[in-house]
């Protein structure tokens, strides 16, 4: 695939392809989890103008469009719009953080809600199936955090990143559907109290 940073017909249809197979994958995923509203309204924003002509402007075919925007410019501005809109992407939940004693602790990652690391792991995994089609293998998500690791432990709350790998690597040992339905009814639903809180910990031992 060619590197055309003009947009052209065929980036503006093969971005709206990949953004649109994309976003079908999550929502299959997420309604398997029962999260009907956020399967429908996953990744909306790319519709936007701010992120749609970039994503058609910088189309790779390979690689994300957002990278070759890194190349050029050394940020996107088509993830920083993404990232501040979508709450499934752990980039979202940084902010300051003050004490009650008024006390400045800077920049800090905090906890996300569990609906939403929930659709982040359906988003990873359609994500994965994507890229890797045929060659899809259920630890690829897995393989695909390890990499990231290594930063994203300064800038994710503790507790997101446990639950997160709690779940990618329960998918790579039972494969989706079984990990979908356990996020469904015991991590979601709170089935069998205490279970997952008590396999996540023993996860970590
Ligand atoms: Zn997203």
């Amino acid at each position: 695939m060619k590197n055309t940073d003009r947009i052209t017909l065929k980036g503006v249809i093969m971005h709206f392809k990949t953004i649109t197979r994309h976003r079908h994958l999550v929502m299959k995923n997420c309604f398997k989890m029962g999260l009907y509203f956020q399967g429908l309204t996953h990744d909306l924003s790319k519709y936007s103008p701010s992120e749609f002509w970039n994503g058609a402007r910088y189309y790779q075919g390979t690689r994300s469009p957002n990278t070759r925007e890194r190349e050029l410019f050394g940020y996107s501005r088509t993830w920083l719009h993404h990232k501040g809109r979508n709450k499934h992407h752990f980039e979202y939940w940084i902010d300051f953080y003050k004490m009650g004693d008024g006390e400045n602790h800077g920049i800090v990652p905090c906890r996300m809600p569990d609906k939403y690391v929930a659709e982040m792991i359906a988003d990873r995994v359609a994500a994965c199936i994507n890229y890797r089609g045929s060659e899809y293998d259920s630890w690829d998500s897995w393989n695909y955090y390890q990499k990231e690791k290594v930063v994203s432990k300064y800038l994710v709350h503790k507790d997101t990143l446990n639950k997160l790998e709690f779940f990618l690597k329960m998918i790579g040992e039972q494969g989706e559907a079984a990990t979908f339905k356990y996020i469904r009814e015991i991590f979601l639903k709170g089935k069998d109290k205490g279970r997952w809180e008590r396999e996540l910990e023993e996860s970590l031992n």
